[in-house]
């Protein structure tokens, strides 16, 4: 499910803007929010105010309802990976979608780092780190999809917080081009027609 941050939008409201659009790229997802501003110390305390009930929130949700307060939304944000198999695609591409909003990257599955290539970031290594983390679990999610894998929760964790030897190791185009076993470290082998087909799948859809 997508989340904003008022952290996110924090720094591209005008000051003293009383509202915000946010959904970016897609107009699907657009939408105009109020704002409500709190004096605290010397600086204002930002809030968005939820179009359902006009609460204050620091985090929106998207639903079938528009972008609401947790309260609001009619599914938990949570529920999706709760129903999900655990460490299986659907949970690491949840994780995926978390790491990128944190980050404030947009991407669609499957992620491909290649449609960043003319984003202002890239130029930053932190931000082709990012991308090496998301690439990463994209890997991990394309054989979760084709052969059924599973990682533990421990795996995932190595990945997103950027420590798994391979993320050291490969570069974006290996990490897009190459699947990798992420227990033994080791490329999976060519020879495997699966391993081709599921590799030609996840790039072919990633250029569309
Ligand atoms: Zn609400």
């Amino acid at each position: 499910m997508d989340m904003i941050r008022i952290g996110q939008i924090k720094d591209k409201c005008r000051p003293g803007a009383v509202s915000v659009t946010i959904g970016g790229n897609d107009s699907r997802k657009e939408q105009t929010i109020d704002l409500h501003r709190e004096r605290s110390g010397c600086c204002d305390r930002l809030f968005f105010l939820c179009p359902s009930c006009g609460k204050k929130s620091v985090v929106l949700y998207l639903s079938g309802k528009g972008w609401t307060c947790r309260t609001c939304c009619p599914v938990s944000p949570y529920e999706g990976v709760q129903n999900k198999t655990k460490g299986g695609a659907d949970e690491i591409g949840y994780r995926m979608k978390r790491y990128a909003i944190k980050k404030g990257i947009r991407f669609e599955h499957p992620f491909s780092y290649t449609a960043f290539a003319l984003d202002d970031r890239i130029s930053l290594e932190a931000f082709r780190k990012d991308l090496k983390v998301l690439q990463a679990l994209e890997n991990m999610r394309t054989q979760a999809i084709f052969f059924g894998r599973r990682y533990t929760a421990a795996q995932i964790r190595q990945v997103t917080r950027g420590k798994h030897p391979l993320l050291e190791r490969c570069t974006l185009h290996d990490l897009l081009s190459v699947l990798y076993d992420w227990k033994s470290g080791e490329p999976l082998s060519m020879d495997t027609a699966a391993v081709r087909a599921a590799l030609l799948k996840t790039m072919n859809r990633g250029r569309q």
